[in-house]
């Protein structure tokens, strides 16, 4: 059974009992017992006390056509009757994995054509990892193995992922990264931009990976990997002098660039792909997430024709997932697409919601508890501090304010993410404009609360 009917205590003592979480310590956890969701509709979830709450997450930055879409369980079931599940393994195939091919091929951009499938980001990314340096191995560079990749970056949680990511909290745990991946400052500016403009950090944060490059020499590097914007680092929006010089660099030394579009592929930046919006030419995009809108677990690598093509020249490629291609989550997928095209949902939030709301997170900059707001598209992040002339940072534990604020938020019926003290948004790309003003009435009544609760601790206090 599924417990619908239990008290929230008593599924919150069975959680706690025997539910791991990720991301989560356990003993805070068990003490203070797990907010316990139980359904949801459009952005708007509500939890086993019948309290509704604004999703400005999307879940975890996935849900972007909303929740409730009936036709996606349609097409799941349908899809469980005719043929639950088949692998694509050996030589085999399936209509609705060939048709999510096709459907991707044709929504990616450029010469992005051809498709491998994981259940989600991080097995795409570890897909990328590996099938880079076949790449190179089959063009006959064994030694051009070395991936470059950003701190504060996010890649997924799987070994080979989160030694992709420059999570330090993540390194810290199970003797990570793997060796041959290297990482580079992030191109944030407001934490870490100093004296310079952001146009001059942009470049300067690019120019570190061509430094990089000529540390570990042109001929040992395989490719770059980076998120078009860091979601998990903070919603980390660089200075726009910074991806026309990344691709430079990658065309300039012959490295493969791969856009981990977990989070900004399928509309969230305002565009189908995150790279549309940055205008750079990625020879891989990640997508998991919002290819089928989280309703079922699917992620997949889009490959250039001509890294297809030489992998397909490489004889065996030793790799794949017994769920790579899954039929019923590529059928969810494409119905997903499906909705999202013929619907213009990226193409409306792109005309009207994305302009509302972006208006709207600029003002927040004026509340006494704000430095930067950023957004791209519906991806915004904004930064607490004590004293925003001074971009200053809080006395207090790195996360300690943020966490407040999160906690405020929470009980005010809005969910905003912290990534240290730093607030961020990312709500499924159906928000209208009146839920975008519940939201914000939400958030400022939250920060309001979490200032007067700082003040009253004595916490408006700078590094
Ligand atoms: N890449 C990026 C940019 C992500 O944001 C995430 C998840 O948040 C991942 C990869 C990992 O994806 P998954 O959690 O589906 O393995």
């Amino acid at each position: 059974t599924i417990l619908h009917n239990l008290p929230t205590q008593d599924l919150q003592a069975l959680d706690a009992a025997h539910h791991m979480h990720p991301f989560t310590d356990g003993a805070e956890l068990a003490a203070k017992g797990a907010r316990v969701i139980t359904r949801a509709k459009g952005v708007m979830l509500q939890d086993s006390e019948g309290v509704d709450i604004l999703d400005g997450m999307a879940g975890l930055w996935c849900v972007n056509i909303g929740y409730g879409r009936e036709e996606l369980a349609n097409a799941a079931h349908a899809q469980m009757q005719q043929l639950p599940y088949y692998n694509t393994f050996f030589q085999t195939s399936h209509p609705p994995v060939i048709a999510l091919s096709q459907k991707l091929a044709e929504l990616a951009p450029g010469d992005l054509n051809h498709v491998f499938y994981a259940s989600g980001g991080s097995e795409a990314n570890d897909t990328n990892l590996r099938l880079v340096r076949h790449y190179w191995a089959t063009k006959g560079k064994p030694d051009k193995k070395v991936i470059i990749a950003r701190k504060n970056g996010y890649h997924g949680s799987t070994v080979g992922a989160a030694s992709l990511g420059g999570m330090s909290g993540m390194h810290a745990q199970g003797g990570l990264p793997i060796p041959d991946i290297v990482h580079i400052d992030q191109p944030y500016w407001w934490g870490e931009g100093g004296d310079m403009s952001p146009e001059e950090f942009g470049l300067a944060r690019a120019r570190q990976l061509e430094a990089m490059i000529h540390e570990v020499g042109p001929d040992n590097v395989a490719a770059f990997i980076a998120e078009p914007v860091q979601g998990a680092g903070g919603v980390i929006v660089a200075p726009d002098t910074y991806w026309p010089e990344i691709q430079r660099i990658c065309d300039d030394y012959d490295i493969l660039l791969i856009a981990d579009e977990v989070i900004t592929g399928f509309g969230r930046t305002g565009n189908w792909f995150g790279s549309q919006t940055y205008d750079i030419r990625p020879d891989i995009i990640t997508t998991a997430k919002g290819l089928s809108s989280g309703y079922m677990p699917i992620g997949a690598s889009i490959l250039s024709d001509e890294v297809a093509q030489v992998i397909d020249h490489g004889g065996d490629f030793n790799h794949g997932y017994t769920y790579s291609g899954h039929p019923v989550a590529c059928a969810v997928a494409l119905e997903n697409l499906r909705i999202l095209q013929e619907e213009q949902i990226i193409e409306k939030a792109a005309a009207d919601t994305i302009p509302y709301l972006t208006e709207k997170w600029a003002q927040l900059a004026d509340h006494p508890l704000v430095g930067e707001t950023v957004n791209k598209g519906l991806m915004a992040g904004l930064a607490l501090t004590p004293d925003k002339a001074a971009r200053a940072k809080f006395a207090s534990d790195p996360g300690t304010v943020g966490f407040r604020c999160r906690e405020r938020c929470f009980a005010n019926g809005l969910i905003m993410r912290h990534v240290g003290d730093r607030m961020i948004i990312a709500p499924p790309l159906i928000i209208s404009r009146d839920e975008i003003d519940t939201l914000f009435e939400r958030a400022v009544q939250s920060l309001d609360e979490t200032l007067s609760g700082l003040k009253t601790d004595g916490m408006m206090v700078a590094a």
